[in-house]
Parts: C-alpha cells; sequence; structure tokens
C-alpha cells in the first residue's frame, strides 16, 4: 500500500531533499558547511522577508517559541498570549511558567481574533512587555490577520510582536519587516517540507536590543549566543548537520518556485480542498480558515474510528484527528509544504472513497468533480 501523509506536520519531503540528507557527513566547523549555512541563512532572510537576521536552532518549533520568550524577556514581564487552540494555549502555559506574569485572551476554536480585541487588552494592560498570538492556528485551521495585528499591537503599545508562524510560513503571506513584527517563529516540519528538527527564528532589531537587558535564566536556547555566532555564519553548539544541509536544498526549491507563488498556490489548494468537502455535504469548521490545513466535521452518523479505519487503515491516507473536545467530531487535511493540484484530487477521492465504504449517503464524484472545477474554471477557487 502507497502511505500519503495529510497532516500538518510532519509534512512530505521531497525527493531530492532527502537525496542531500542521505549523503555522508560533514562537520560543522568546516568550510564546506559554512557555505551551506551562509546560503542558509540568506534564503531564510527571503522566506520571512525580512532583512534581518533568522538563525536556526535544533529543536521543534516550539523550542524556537521558547527561545524567544526566555531570550527576550525578564521575570514579572508581562505577556499577553492569545489562546484559540492548542497552540495557543501552549503559548499561555509558557508564560506562566517563564515570566509569571500572562494575561491570556480566549478566543473560540475556529475564530480569529480580530485588533479591537487586542487593542482593548492593551488599553487595561499598558505595561505589556510583549504579545503572543498564532498565524495559523493548526489545531482549529484557523488564520489570523498577522498584518492588522502587529499593526494595532505597535500603534497602541510598545509590546514586542511575537508570532507563532509555525504553519504559516512558507504558505500564507508573511512579510516580517514590512509588518513591524519583532519575532517569527516556524518549524522544520511544517511548511519547508523537511524533517523535524530544526527552528527558524527571525527578530527585529527592537527584538535585538530587548535581548540584552533580559533577564530570564537561559543557556542552550540562548537566542543572544545563536546571533552572535549567526555573524560568522556558525552556530553555538552542533547543529543537526544533515538536516541544514536538507534546508539548504528545500530554500533553494522555495526560492525558485517564488514566495508570492508559494502562498498562492496554498491558497489555491486550501479552496479547492474547502470546495470539495463542502460538495459532499461536510461543514466546514473554522470561519478565517488557514490555507495550510482545513478541518472539516465529521459527517452526522459517522464515527471517526471507522472513519480512519477505512481512509488509513485501506486507502493508506494520513489526515489529523481533532484535538480535545473536537477528537471524533472534526478531522483536519492538510495542504501545507510538498502538494499540488492532484494530492487535492486524491485525497477527496480518497474521502469519496470512505464514505461510500462505510455507507454514508452522497453523491460520488461530487467532491472530486468541484476541485477539478477550482482549478479549471479561472476565478472559482480563490
Ligand atoms: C506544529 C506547531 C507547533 C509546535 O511545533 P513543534 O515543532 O511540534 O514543537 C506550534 N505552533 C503551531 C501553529 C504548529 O502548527
Amino acid at each position: 500500500m502507497k502511505k500519503r501523509l495529510f497532516t500538518p506536520g510532519p509534512t512530505p519531503v521531497p525527493e531530492n531533499v532527502m537525496l542531500r540528507m542521505a549523503a555522508p557527513i560533514i562537520h560543522h566547523r568546516n568550510p564546506e558547511f559554512m557555505d551551506v549555512l551562509k546560503r542558509v541563512h540568506e534564503n531564510l532572510k527571503y522566506l520571512f522577508q525580512t532583512s534581518q537576521p533568522v538563525v536556526v536552532l535544533t529543536c521543534s518549533g516550539t523550542g524556537g517559541v521558547e527561545a524567544t520568550m526566555t531570550s527576550l524577556f525578564s521575570p514579572g514581564d508581562k505577556l499577553i498570549c492569545v489562546n484559540g487552540g492548542k497552540f495557543g494555549e501552549r503559548w499561555v502555559e509558557m508564560a506562566k511558567k517563564f515570566t509569571g506574569n500572562c494575561v491570556e485572551l480566549k478566543v473560540a476554536w475556529g475564530k480569529s481574533i480580530q485588533p479591537e480585541e487586542i487593542i482593548a487588552a492593551l488599553k487595561a494592560h499598558p505595561d505589556t512587555k510583549g504579545v503572543y498570538f498564532t498565524h495559523s492556528e493548526t489545531s482549529t485551521g484557523t488564520a489570523t490577520d498577522v498584518k492588522a495585528m502587529a499593526k494595532a499591537i505597535r500603534e497602541n503599545s510598545d509590546a514586542l510582536v511575537c508570532v507563532d508562524g509555525i504553519t504559516a510560513v512558507g504558505a500564507h503571506e508573511v512579510r516580517f519587516d514590512d509588518w513591524g513584527l519583532d519575532a517569527c517563529v516556524t518549524g522544520s516540519q511544517k511548511g519547508l517540507m523537511m524533517p523535524p528538527g530544526l527552528a527558524l527564528v527571525a527578530l527585529s532589531p527592537r527584538a535585538v536590543k530587548a535581548m540584552e537587558t533580559a533577564k530570564l535564566p537561559v543557556y542552550y536556547f540562548s537566542l543572544k549566543k545563536a546571533f552572535k555566532a549567526y555573524e560568522k555564519d556558525d552556530t553555538p553548539f552542533t547543529p543537526a548537520v544533515s538536516l541544514v544541509i536538507g534546508l539548504d536544498e528545500s530554500l533553494q526549491m522555495i526560492k525558485a518556485e517564488g514566495i508570492e507563488n508559494i502562498w498562492k498556490r496554498h491558497q489555491k489548494l486550501s479552496a479547492a480542498c474547502r470546495a470539495g468537502c463542502e460538495a459532499l455535504g461536510m461543514r466546514l469548521f473554522s470561519n478565517s480558515p488557514s490555507f495550510a490545513v482545513t478541518p472539516v466535521w465529521l459527517p452526522e452518523g459517522v464515527e471517526w474510528k471507522a472513519f480512519n479505519k477505512v481512509l488509513k487503515g485501506e486507502l493508506g491516507i494520513t489526515v489529523a484527528a481533532g484535538q480535545d473536545d473536537f477528537l471524533g467530531k472534526i478531522f483536519r487535511i492538510s495542504h501545507l509544504g510538498f502538494y499540488d493540484e492532484l494530492d487535492m484530487l486524491t485525497v477527496i477521492g480518497a474521502l469519496e472513497m470512505t464514505l461510500k465504504k462505510i455507507n454514508h449517503p452522497f453523491e460520488v464524484g461530487a467532491g472530486v468533480a468541484a476541485v477539478q472545477r477550482a482549478f479549471l474554471e479561472e476565478g472559482v477557487a480563490v
């Protein structure tokens, strides 16, 4: 059985990336690796649309966010953390542990936070030092207008704008410099088409300045150390050499396709995916859909276990389950990273076969036809 991954991290890894990583290991302090890292650093600036340094850390995305918190803030610093899903919840927990002063801004799952809400929170908490929020909340497939949020935060406070961009970078438009972001993080196993293991962190000059006075204890995840080493195209500790080499390959693929084309492709694939699901009578979960992942309600009377037994067990398609209260109620289809139009036909076609096999009534072919129309008919999808 051919296995196909439609999960929002890890995501499929292209063959050329795998082949680069399969080469014999090289030493990280030799010129050959420094050249790779130098190119990676340049191309990461392109990915984040920034002229500022972007550092590579050996850890998953969560480690990257932790590095920003411990490197930029001090004990007692007030952080507003937006919680609209599993990942927002994680940043609340993290802030409570590290600065010990967290204002949680709860948003219903599937809804995105509005700039007015952050403005009101900043008015109520004028001593806020940083705002953490998630661009594409993967647990709910919901996108936030980061540009508008950053503007609202900048105009109403001196708080640092800290963005979990983990399923947004390489899928949604992200303009680190133009939008006035201070910290933005992504992970290798999401839009970068890589295995897990690397976090990428962009910082603004304001954030770099904040590092000078930050007092939270930090050692391995010190961005200060990472930024110092960055200047010599180096890393403070042994990096995940093979992953950095793979990243060199995937970033070259991204550059060749063009970042704006990549944003458009994700928008198009997500729109087609939504059209396919709706044509099968399935309801969408989010009111502000992410371009990375599409959550849909399981149809009435369809049990997740039986559904997944066919989809995964018989057809080899892995989608993501719902989380927390939505386990068994929704499932999530990813189109983040190395996906194309035919992949959307595959996953919607597989959904149809699954629904048929478990005797759920619908019109066979309706979903696939909707996907085809979305791609063929100009202007329908996006
Ligand atoms: C995957 C993900 C994370 C967590 O990243 P890890 O690499 O698992 O540590 C955080 N935020 C979002 C939005 C994610 O999708």
